[in-house]
Parts: C-alpha cells; sequence; structure tokens
C-alpha cells in the first residue's frame, strides 16, 4: 500500500517506521526544512541548541527497542536520571541526541521517501487520497492510506480548508484538545556556565520551567543555554514583544549560569504540551483510509507522541508488534 504520512515529528516518523518496515511504501511530508518536529535542534553563532524537547524516557518496551537502535547507530546518548539534590523528580534514565534531539526522527526516516518544505494546503480523497502543497513548487502526492500527524489545531484548520468532516463526535473531541504555549530564549554566553552535569535545572528561577547550558549538555561548542518560561508567563506575553519581558529573565539567571549572556533570540512554541487530549492513542477511520496520531492523542512527551505513532501504525496494518 501507498502511505502519506503528513508531520516529521516523532509521532509520524515512528508511524512512517513501523509502516515501512511492514512493507509499505510511505512518503513522510513535512513543512520544515528537517525532520524532528518539536524535537528541534538550531545552530546559532557557532553554538548548538536544543529549543524543543530536551530528553525523552524510554519506559514503554517499545519505545526502548527503538532506543536501542538508535543507540546502536550511534545518534542519541544516556544523558543523566537522577538530579542532584531533587528526590521528588523520577530516577528513569533520560537520553538524548548525541548531537541534537532531531537524531530518532533522522534514524526512523531511513527506509521512507520525505518530501520537505512541503506545506500541505489542502487533502482531497476520492479513490485514493491527494495531498496538495501550499505554495512551491506546488507538488502533488497520491496515497491509498493517509496518516496526519500534526497539533489538532492544524489538524482542524487543514480539515477546514478540505471541507473534510469526520462526523460530530470525533470532530468534538477534536476540537477540545488543548496545549500549553512556551515562550523560548535562546542565549549565547560569553564563558562557559558554572552548571555542573546534566548541565539542566528545572525551576531556576521564578517564571522559568527549564533551564540548560547546550555545551555542558554535550551538543555545543560553544556555551549556549535554552530557557524556557513557565505555561503562566507565555501564555500571558504571547503577542508582547520579547524586549519586554526577556531581559528580566536572563538577568535573573545570570549568577547561576556564571556567566554573562551575550545575544539571545526568543522562540515560540505555539503547541507545547497537551493539557486536554483526545482521549485515545490515535483515530483510525478505516472507511476514509485515515489515520490520526500525535501527542494530542497519545499524551504529553516524546514517549507517549512516538507510542501514538506506533499503534496508528499497527491499526493500519493490523497485525501486533
Ligand atoms: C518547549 C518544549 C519542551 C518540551 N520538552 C520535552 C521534554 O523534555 N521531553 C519530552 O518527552 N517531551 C517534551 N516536549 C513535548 C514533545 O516535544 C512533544 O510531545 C513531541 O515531540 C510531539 O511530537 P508530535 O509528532 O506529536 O508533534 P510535532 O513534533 O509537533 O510534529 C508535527 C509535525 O507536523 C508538521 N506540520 C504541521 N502542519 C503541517 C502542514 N500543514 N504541512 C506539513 N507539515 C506540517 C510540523 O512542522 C511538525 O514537524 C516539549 C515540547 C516543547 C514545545
Amino acid at each position: 500500500m501507498r502511505i502519506i504520512v503528513i508531520g516529521a515529528g516523532i509521532s509520524g516518523c515512528s508511524c512512517a517506521h513501523k509502516l515501512s518496515h511492514a512493507g509499505h511504501r510511505v512518503t513522510v511530508v513535512e513543512k520544515g526544512r528537517g525532520v524532528g518536529g518539536r524535537m528541534a535542534t538550531r545552530r546559532m553563532d557557532g553554538a548548538r541548541i536544543d529549543h524543543g524537547a530536551q530528553f525523552y524516557t524510554a519506559r514503554d518496551i517499545r519505545l526502548q527497542a527503538l532506543n536501542n537502535q538508535w543507540c546502536k547507530e550511534e545518534r542519541v546518548v544516556e544523558w543523566y536520571d537522577q538530579v542532584p539534590g531533587r528526590t521528588d523528580i523520577p530516577t528513569d534514565m533520560r537520553y538524548r541526541g548525541k548531537t541534537g534531539m532531531t537524531g530518532p526522527a533522522k534514524s526512523l526516516t531511513q527506509g521512507c521517501s520525505l518530501a520537505l518544505n512541503f506545506f500541505v494546503e489542502k487533502i482531497e480523497r476520492t479513490t485514493r487520497w491527494k495531498v496538495l502543497e501550499r505554495e512551491g513548487e506546488g507538488r502533488a502526492l497520491e496515497a491509498d492510506h493517509l496518516v496526519i500527524t500534526m497539533p489538532s489545531v492544524q489538524m482542524l484548520e487543514l480539515f477546514d480548508r478540505s471541507s473534510v468532516n469526520l462526523g460530530n463526535e470525533p470532530m468534538n473531541r477534536l476540537d477540545a484538545i488543548r496545549y500549553t504555549q512556551c515562550l523560548a530564549i535562546l542565549g549565547i554566553l560569553d564563558r562557559p556556565s558554572r552548571l555542573i552535569h546534566p548541565g539542566a535545572v528545572t525551576h531556576p528561577a521564578k517564571n522559568i520551567d527549564w533551564l540548560s547550558d547546550n555545551q555542558v549538555k554535550g551538543i555545543s561548542q560553544r556555551p549556549a543555554i535554552t530557557l524556557h518560561t513557565s505555561a503562566k508567563l507565555s501564555q500571558t506575553n504571547w503577542n508582547v514583544p520579547a524586549e519586554e519581558w526577556a531581559p528580566e529573565l536572563l538577568a535573573s539567571v545570570e549568577d547561576q549560569l556564571g556567566a554573562r549572556i551575550l545575544s539571545w533570540v526568543p522562540h515560540r512554541w505555539g503547541f507545547a504540551k497537551p493539557l486536554v487530549t483526545f482521549g485515545a492513542s490515535h483515530l483510525h477511520v478505516p472507511e476514509l483510509g485515515l489515520t490520526l496520531a500525535g501527542d494530542g492523542f497519545g499524551g504529553e512527551r516524546v514517549e507517549r507522541a512516538s507510542i501514538s505513532g506506533l499503534e496508528a501504525a499497527e491499526a493500519i496494518f493490523g497485525k501486533s508488534f
């Protein structure tokens, strides 16, 4: 069967991997320049910075199987299991990409075709699915089955543009999915920070959920921070220029870092973590040849998003793992 997976985040890539291993011809369509979605790494002034998901866990046996492969390919490494002085935080091993968080998605898509820089404007169903690009090259792809893995808000916008209606009950459940927002700051330091392994601190100051130095983390030659603000601050300041809220936050962590922040850029994550989910790991509509997955279905975090993609694949080819 020819299958198109829209979205190259961890859910789409996990689904595509499982389907291509089952013998299907899979194309992953992604609006961005590369794979990974919210597992994102950015280069900035000679630094490498993980600016979305920082790590993942592999508690589920299916994730462990994938993770073993990523470790073998040297795409990921163990990062840390215990946070010094924080007995309240679970001790599961956290894994990170060896050179950034996109490693797992790169591994998973090895057996698939990739259509990158392809913003899906519209989907059309006749006897097969047609997937149409917004602008650019005006590409059009066809498939027997379609998997969609973008955040639910973007999914509903796509359905609206394409006049797709799945019926009241599933549409209402899709509409009810809610995500937090996250305002992030990526910054270059003037010297190595004072942070010790793992190079990350949770809640280091008011309104900050996460602070890490990507050099201590092991992915950047140059000391460079990732700062994630709290959901509350992000929501309040979503439309406020970063120059108005970021300097105070950055000043509040410089002592802890033992370094000055030379330059910084903001990043807005519109869909950080799902607060309300669909209530099932995926939605499979065999009569339409359509399956929906992602963390809005599977639940918060990389591991659950990946399982959502794997279970979506299982629903399509109808076999147990
Ligand atoms: C700031 C932040 C920190 C986080 N920290 C952690 C963490 O430390 N550990 C953890 O486990 N989880 C963390 N998470 C959550 C984790 O990143 C997500 O749960 C997971 O990556 C979601 O994967 P996904 O495949 O469901 O969605 P995504 O990664 O969002 O993938 C969806 C893809 O669809 C693409 N797309 C959207 N619209 C279109 C279109 N029209 N055409 C083509 N492509 C389209 C997008 O570009 C994207 O690549 C964090 C998230 C954020 C934002």
